[in-house]
């Protein structure tokens, strides 16, 4: 799928409308969700355009992916997340609901989640 570059966590990265920033570092951008499904609800975004998590897997480099993901791990650890747990979604696809074409990471936490599927 090629990557839409108008869509809107691309506009967020060049910080033409804003976002509640948690994190930023040269591998990915964290800023909480407008519609927060959890006391605590934070997308976490790669700068890279990626569509999806497939996208990203298959084409960013090693030092992208590995950076990528401590990131998440920063955020949850800066989120206080890490003691009493937190849960990682990704949707991908229109069976999924995705609908900001941007590979995104949900980070929920800050209370018991309950089932994943409800
Ligand atoms: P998806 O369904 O694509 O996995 O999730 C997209 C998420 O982006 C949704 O949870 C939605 O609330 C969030 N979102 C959509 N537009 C904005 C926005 O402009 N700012 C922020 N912070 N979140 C957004």
């Amino acid at each position: 799928m090629t990557y839409d570059h108008s869509n809107i966590f691309a506009r967020i990265l060049r910080k033409e409308i804003p976002s509640r920033t948690v994190y930023e570092d040269d591998y990915a951008l964290a800023f909480y969700d407008i519609a927060p499904q959890a006391p605590i609800h934070v997308l976490v975004i790669p700068k890279g355009p990626y569509v999806s998590i497939a996208d990203f897997s298959a084409t960013a480099s090693a030092d992208d992916i590995t950076g990528f993901w401590r990131a998440v791990a920063k955020v949850a650890e800066a989120e206080g997340l890490t003691k009493d747990g937190f849960r990682l979604i990704s949707n991908s696809g229109a069976n999924s609901g995705q609908e900001v074409p941007h590979f995104h990471v949900h980070l929920f936490g800050g209370a018991a989640l309950g089932p994943l599927l409800s």
